[in-house]
């Protein structure tokens, strides 16, 4: 696409683990370039280089960095690389492929907030990728790297709730992996109680990039509100499947049709989902929608983790909604009623209007319990279980009026509903409330 890839580094041909061929390619340069800076200039030129957040909110890096206390002598660097979303494999490609760069970008950021304790918190399945990261992380402790810092790494055990930053926090404190009040915010009180910078993977690995490229080489890629590249998982029914490096603001269409080669067999766009299955889905008609988080918000859904899945015309919207309902059932920590109860009724109204037994007040039902969910519950999980089953029944209510008509699915075992991970229905051991027929 005319822009290097900052990130994965698909082009070079070098084994970037290793830490001889990272130093090769320039690795470990960013560090010793921060080291000659002040701290606030470091956070200055984040906060100028407007890096937003890559793992879901898009909230700027500089901004949360600005917010610690820099005269409290414990604070902590966190990596959120507990990549669970419904379609989002990026980060465990960039861990993979180059984890020095991620390091390096810890390194970093502990000297912009003064920090000597850096915690990477790796999703528990991805064991392959800790024993890369891992390796990593001590080869660049033998070669003297890390200072006055250390870096942890530690594995996750599997809950999607620990990908949120508050239960993260907790689960790597020993405790239950359930999601915090707030404020106060991570930068106020985080770990252990104290100010804490959090940020996903390709956040912090972007970092060394800009110093690397200057910010101004650095704003030149993307868009003005959203500068530098994302790593967008593509997947779902498209022909090339897998992770691509684009700058933020390549239209939704290239990605699907130039990068990823299209639909397989000639088939219909149906709709797309752009940042994993926690946010809404777009429609054909809004293929020309820029990827970047404005453009995303302006077309009614959200960047998210830009894990994008592509759901062509053999796909029933029932059945997506219930598979993503299933998985936000099972993950919900059951902290707050809303999304404890609300998550077990969607699955519940949703399976009787898959199976055929639905009436049309079931179809009001499922609106109201979306609307009784949305924005009542402690964390974003009791959202994010609302957004497919309410975005897919108002863009496909015919769809779903059609199974309540009909007393069947139109599509059956003919549906393709690749793209959204199926969850493991030997997991679905919780009790149930039975929702009145
Ligand atoms: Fe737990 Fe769901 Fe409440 Fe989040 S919204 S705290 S996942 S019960």
């Amino acid at each position: 696409m005319g822009t290097p890839e900052l990130i994965l580094a698909h082009t070079d041909e070098r084994d970037l683990a290793q830490l001889d061929e990272y130093r090769a390619i320039g690795g470990y340069r960013s560090l010793a370039r921060a080291r000659e800076l002040e701290p606030a200039a470091l956070i200055q030129a984040i906060t100028d280089a407007t890096l937003r957040g890559r793992g879901g909110a898009g909230f700027p890096m500089g901004r949360k960095a600005s917010l610690i206390d820099q005269k409290n002598p414990r604070k902590y660097v966190v990596v959120n690389a507990d990549e669970s979303e419904p379609g989002a494999f990026k980060d465990r490609e960039i861990m993979g492929r180059n984890p020095h760069l991620l390091i390096e970008g810890c390194l970093i950021t502990a000297r912009a907030i003064e920090a000597h304790a850096v915690f990477i918190y790796i999703r528990g399945e991805y064991l392959t990728e800790y024993e890369i990261l891992d390796r990593a992380v001590e080869d660049a402790r033998a070669a003297d790297l890390f200072g006055d810092v250390d870096v942890v790494v530690h594995r996750g055990a599997g809950a999607y709730i620990c990908g949120e930053e508050s239960a993260l926090l907790e689960s790597l404190e020993g405790k239950r992996g359930q999601p915090r009040p707030r404020p106060p915010f991570p930068p106020v009180t985080g770990l252990y109680a104290k100010p804490t910078q959090i940020n996903n993977v390709q956040t912090i690995a972007t970092v060394p990039k800009i110093l690397e490229l200057g910010v101004e080489e650095f704003a030149k890629i993307g868009v003005p509100s959203s500068p530098g590249t994302a790593v967008f998982s593509l997947s779902g029914n498209v022909a090339r499947p897998g992770n691509y490096e684009l700058p933020l603001g390549t239209p939704l269409r290239s990605l699907i049709y130039d990068v990823g080669g299209g639909i397989p067999d000639g088939r219909a766009i149906k709709g797309i989902i752009p940042g994993g299955s926690s946010v809404p889905i777009l429609t054909p008609d809004q293929l020309d929608t820029p990827l970047d988080y404005d453009s995303i918000q302006a077309a009614g859904s959200f960047f998210g983790s830009a894990a994008v899945i592509v759901v062509d015309d053999r796909c029933c919207m029932v059945q997506l909604a219930l598979r993503a309902a299933k998985f936000y059932m099972h993950e919900s920590c059951g902290k707050c009623t809303p999304c404890r109860e609300g998550t077990r009724w969607l699955v519940q109204l949703l399976t009787r209007i898959e199976e055929g037994d639905a009436v049309d007040a079931d179809l009001e039902l499922l609106e109201s319990v979306c609307s009784r969910m949305l924005g009542r519950s402690l964390c974003a999980l009791g959202d994010f279980a609302v957004y497919p089953v309410s975005s897919y029944l108002r863009k496909f209510r015919g769809e779903f009026q059609q199974h309540v008509d009909e007393g069947a699915c139109p599509y059956g075992a003919e549906s393709s509903i690749a793209g959204i991970e199926a969850p493991i229905d030997a997991h679905m051991h919780h009790p149930t409330v039975e929702v009145p027929g």
